[in-house]
């Protein structure tokens, strides 16, 4: 025998070994494949798919319950300089640059006592009206702007204010701020919206607009703001500012806003923040 050779044995089952077969392989076991792309979630009882919707700020439904709520927590919102006619308003707002509403109320009836007319005004030199403007600041630049106003007023308009803002902004001092204030709350004229630091802030904490500048912050509100509701909303979110919308430490736990506002400044938000929301 060879060696190394071993002789094929008949089974012991009784049955001879046939040649060897090949398994088949047996099928894969059918497992659920992941989808790539899951649908999105059904909405309510339509079926159609539900998209989540991009924040939009300027959305008219936000900004309408922005109105909304102010109407409710300031509907006599008005400006707050005392004054008695055009001209009373014209003075005190350019004398309200830099200042606060209550340090022009106690200067101008004094000043108005004295001159009476704005005749009496373009007959003074700004220097002579300096002292009786000193504590309201700047009162050097302010002079100026008032005597000029004046003599530009009693030479080209018959010592009349006009209810038109190319003609107001044609006064030495005067700039939309200015001739809206006048033209909003003494004509009822809405020329625009005034923008002073208080609109300005809060406009920026409301993501109403991203500008800088005081004239593109306005063009921005007058977009979004209905026209016969400038004058309002101008009154009444300087009362917010000053009331509620501080620039430090804001009221937010009683502000009628603060769950449309997104502020990153916000001292107490039940909604997310926006950190680019801020003054
Ligand atoms: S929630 Fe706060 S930051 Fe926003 S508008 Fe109100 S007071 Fe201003």
């Amino acid at each position: 025998m060879v060696r190394g050779t071993i002789p094929r044995q008949p089974a012991k089952t009784g049955r001879h070994e046939g040649p060897r077969r090949t398994l088949k392989p047996s099928p894969p076991l059918r497992t659920k494949a992941p989808r790539l792309n899951p649908p999105l979630p059904k909405s309510g009882n339509s079926g159609a798919p539900r998209y989540v919707k991009k924040y939009d700020p300027l959305a008219p439904e936000r900004v309408n319950q922005i109105l909304k709520r102010l109407d409710e927590r300031y509907p006599k919102a008005t400006c707050a300089l005392h004054h008695k006619s055009a001209w009373e308003l014209l003075v005190a707002t350019i004398l309200s640059a830099q200042c606060t509403d209550v340090r022009v109320n106690m200067v101008t009836p004094v000043l108005f006592e004295k001159y009476p007319t704005v005749q009496h005004f373009a007959a003074l030199k700004p220097e002579e009206l300096e002292p009786d403007i000193r504590s309201t600041g700047f009162f050097r630049n302010k002079a100026k702007s008032v005597v000029g106003a004046a003599r530009k007023l009693a030479s080209d308009f018959g010592g009349e204010v006009p209810n038109d803002m190319e003609k107001l902004l044609s006064l030495p001092g005067v700039a939309r701020k200015t001739a809206n204030v006048v033209l909003g709350t003494w004509f009822h004229n809405p020329t625009g919206v005034v923008v002073d630091t208080h609109v300005t802030r809060v406009s920026h904490r409301l993501e109403l607009t991203r500008q800088e500048s005081a004239d593109k912050i306005e063009q921005d509100l007058m977009r979004i703001i209905p026209r016969e509701r400038w004058i309002d909303f101008s009154h009444q979110v300087i009362w917010h500012g000053r009331r509620h919308c501080m620039a430090r430490s804001p009221k937010c736990a009683e502000c009628p806003l603060e769950n449309l506002c997104h502020a990153a400044d916000k001292t107490w938000s039940t909604v997310e923040i926006h950190k680019a929301a801020k003054p």
